[in-house]
């Protein structure tokens, strides 16, 4: 994949403009925009999860496009991190890290540590297997992942670090098993955040 990407001209992973792996515009419209986000765990987004940022992130996910990695770290630039950080990145399935041959959230966190010179360690795991959360509603999430990852001690304060925060469901069962595992869990960061929908058909 990296091999691909390297032979041939780089084509914008978002409108397909030849040149750059994402171009000014499509770049631009990734403002940066860092926020709070509250998913029963406080972590820290940097974009909007929009149509740009969804073709990215698919992009390096699902294509092996690493080269936006740069672009996603430098986001996160204004995101504070706690004095002796260690970035733990998410855990994928194992369907997903077979098919894709990396972990997403890893790479993120180690370019990521390498950018604001901190530590990142590859210390979740899944412990059982899970079904595909893409298909799932939010409670099925929560009882898919309840009790499903595992994680190794650490000495310092982790930082969770995905791709795209959603329900927060993975996030915090991550946290769970971090903090089963003796470690102080300092938040999570994403590169995007979903903007949940409000349900209004439901008001009690
Ligand atoms: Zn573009």
């Amino acid at each position: 994949m990296q091999l691909l990407e390297n032979l041939l001209p780089a084509t914008c992973v978002s409108c397909r403009k030849v040149g750059r792996t994402i171009c000014d515009t499509c770049l631009s419209a990734l403002q940066a925009r860092p926020r709070q986000v509250d998913r029963g765990i406080i972590g820290w987004s940097a974009i909007d999860y929009s149509k740009t940022a969804t073709s990215a992130i698919n992009a390096f996910k699902e294509h092996g496009r690493t080269a936006l990695l740069g672009e996603f770290s430098k986001l996160l630039d204004e995101v504070a991190l706690p004095e002796n950080a260690i970035l733990v990145g998410l855990p994928s399935s194992s369907t997903a890290t077979r098919k894709r041959g990396f972990v997403p959230a890893e790479l993120l966190a180690e370019r990521l540590a390498r950018r604001r010179s901190v530590r990142s360690a590859h210390a979740l795991v899944f412990a059982r297997k899970i079904a595909d959360q893409a298909l799932l509603s939010r409670e099925q999430r929560e009882v898919n992942l309840a009790g499903s990852m595992l994680a190794k001690p650490l000495s310092g304060p982790v930082v969770l670090i995905d791709d795209v925060v959603t329900t927060g469901a993975s996030l915090r069962e991550a946290a769970r098993a971090m903090a089963a595992a003796g470690n102080q869990v300092a938040g999570f960061i994403t590169i995007a955040e979903t903007i949940l929908k409000i349900d209004t058909s439901s008001k009690n």
